[in-house]
């Protein structure tokens, strides 16, 4: 069993480091049983409040099965997935927010009806002037009223990381946020999460493929057959790309 820790960016003066995410032994197959697929099998770790960790392993190896999972999105097979202490539910998912690679924004909505759509979906009462500062923040203040047919891409990928911010959840998850941006727009998107982690407290969860977009985390988790693989705290890119271009070669290095 696997223990990983992250080290948390807190002021010892005020708080300690808490937990803003925990899984215990999860477990997930699909097919069933001669054909079934063990993409998560007993992952057990650990993600300090205010921490950026990015998840990466090779195509399979079951890294957006452990977002989906620790989202809420999927349900695992056995096994815990706890949010700030409390176990995650169909109830409590606005305490996660989630940033897809292909956006998921609604076409006919402008980009303020997106950023506040899961705030109304859930019944939560909607604070325009933090709508409105969030989208600021984020760099679209003026393209409140435009729809995502008439932004780029990196500023699409920016209304998706508002409408997760503007609900504070406890931990947002990206998967390949990054992965259909281009360089300059993906450095743009990568700034803001970190942004959310540094100034905010927030606590971020990506998947990527991108050794220099892992570089931005604080630390870099590896997957490899639905388990942990491996752990790289302040990543630099050439050695994350060295690491993953090794995953697998013996056995997992210490965690
Ligand atoms: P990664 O994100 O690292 O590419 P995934 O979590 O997508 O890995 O997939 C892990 C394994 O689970 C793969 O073998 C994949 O084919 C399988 N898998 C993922 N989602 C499904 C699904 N909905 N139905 C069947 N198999 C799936």
């Amino acid at each position: 069993m696997t223990m990983v820790r992250s080290r948390a960016r807190h002021d010892p003066h005020t708080e300690p480091a808490a937990e803003a995410l925990r899984l215990v032994k999860v477990t997930k197959s699909y097919g069933t049983a001669d054909s079934a697929v063990t993409a998560l099998d007993g992952v057990t770790l650990s993600l300090a409040r205010g921490t950026f960790t990015a998840v990466m392993g090779p195509s399979g190896s079951g890294k957006s099965t452990l977002l989906q999972c620790a989202a809420g999105l999927e349900r695992p097979d056995s096994g815990i997935v706890r949010v700030d202490g409390t176990e995650l539910t169909r109830f409590r998912r606005g305490r996660v927010g989630f940033v897809f690679q292909q956006y998921n924004l609604l076409e006919t909505l402008t980009v303020a009806q997106n950023t506040v759509l899961p705030l109304k979906l859930a019944g939560r009462r909607v604070d325009r002037r933090r709508v409105t500062e969030t989208l600021t923040a984020v760099g679209l203040g003026d393209r409140l009223g435009h729809r995502p047919d008439q932004l780029s891409g990196g500023q699409r990928q920016k209304a998706a990381i508002a409408r997760a911010l503007v609900a504070e959840p406890r931990v947002i998850f990206a998967d390949e946020p990054t992965g259909a941006l281009d360089t300059r727009s993906a450095r743009d998107v990568l700034a803001l999460l970190r942004e959310a982690v540094r100034t905010h407290g927030r606590t971020v969860v990506m998947v990527t493929h991108d050794p220099v977009a892992a570089s931005w985390a604080d630390s870099v988790l590896f997957l490899a057959d639905g388990r942990l693989a491996g752990r790289m705290d302040a990543p630099a890119a050439d050695a994350v790309a060295d690491r993953l271009a090794h995953l697998g070669d013996d056995a997992p290095v210490g965690v």
